[in-house]
């Protein structure tokens, strides 16, 4: 992969050079039961703009679980793989907001479906994508895999692989994996490292198993920390903060 003229220079500190961010639907809603919260749509896109300030390379998959999920639809009688479709669209209107939010903060982005509407952004098409992430533009990938029976924990872990990321970041709403679930269970303790394998036979709920098994099979590290957290995105991509990284051995 070529360098472009202007294509920012990773600062030192920086171990990342390109990633890729999942953030789920849910973690957009704020306090709501539905839908997007602008306030908290505002913050996420600031954490992506101080990333892309240090120089990274970053696109980003957001999910659409706070608008539609094809479990829940096909659970109400509707066939799985149209109710998937309808969740796929879902995640395009999260990245159509976050394209919004991220363009009224001056940084320049262009959302790619895997499900192909001319009229409103462009078709996912891996080798223009990478190319706007050296012209330092964000690209946000939508439309999930563009496949039903599949998640955008998947289509994350499977750009993250395409575009030759250096590590895939889970945002949460917790700062990291822990052994129980750290707003039910007191005494719940973070991990600091974890193996893939580990996160699969413990059943850690971090990501879906087949993305976790993409992940590990093209070695990319994935980081899980607190999107509501503010500056913890850059903060990780520096090595600092709170977070859990997940990788082939424990360190
Ligand atoms: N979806 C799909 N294929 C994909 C990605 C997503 O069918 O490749 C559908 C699926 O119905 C899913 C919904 O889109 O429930 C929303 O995505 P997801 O549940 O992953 O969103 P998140 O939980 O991250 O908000």
């Amino acid at each position: 992969m070529g360098e472009t003229a202007g294509t920012p220079e990773p600062q030192t500190g920086t171990r990342y050079k390109r990633v890729l961010l999942k953030v789920s639907g849910e973690a957009l809603m704020g306090q709501r039961d539905y839908g997007l919260d602008p306030e908290v749509v505002g913050r996420v896109a600031r954490e992506v703009k101080a990333v892309i300030e240090l120089g990274v390379q970053v696109s980003l998959v957001i999910g659409g679980g706070n608008i539609f999920r094809g479990v829940k639809g096909a659970a109400g009688g509707m066939e799985r793989a149209s109710a998937d479709y309808i969740g796929m669209l879902a995640t395009v209107m999260n990245a159509l907001s976050m394209q919004s939010a991220l363009e009224r903060m001056g940084v320049s982005t262009r959302v790619q479906s895997a499900i192909p509407m001319a009229s409103v952004c462009e078709p996912y098409i891996r080798r223009r994508a990478i190319r706007h992430m050296e012209k330092g533009r964000v690209v946000i990938f939508a439309a999930g895999t563009g496949n039903p029976f599949f998640t955008t924990d998947t289509a994350a872990a499977l750009r993250a692989s395409e575009m030759g990321c250096d590590a895939l970041l889970k945002g949460t709403q917790v700062d990291g994996v822990y052994t129980a679930d750290p707003k039910k269970v007191k005494d719940a303790t973070r991990y600091e490292t974890l193996s893939y394998l580990e996160v699969l036979s413990k059943d850690l709920q971090v990501m879906d198993a087949s993305a976790i098994a993409l992940a590990r099979e093209n070695h990319i590290p994935i980081l899980v920390f607190s999107i509501h957290t503010p500056g913890a995105f850059a903060e990780v991509m520096q090595g600092r903060g709170k977070y859990t990284i997940i990788t082939e051995e424990r360190e």
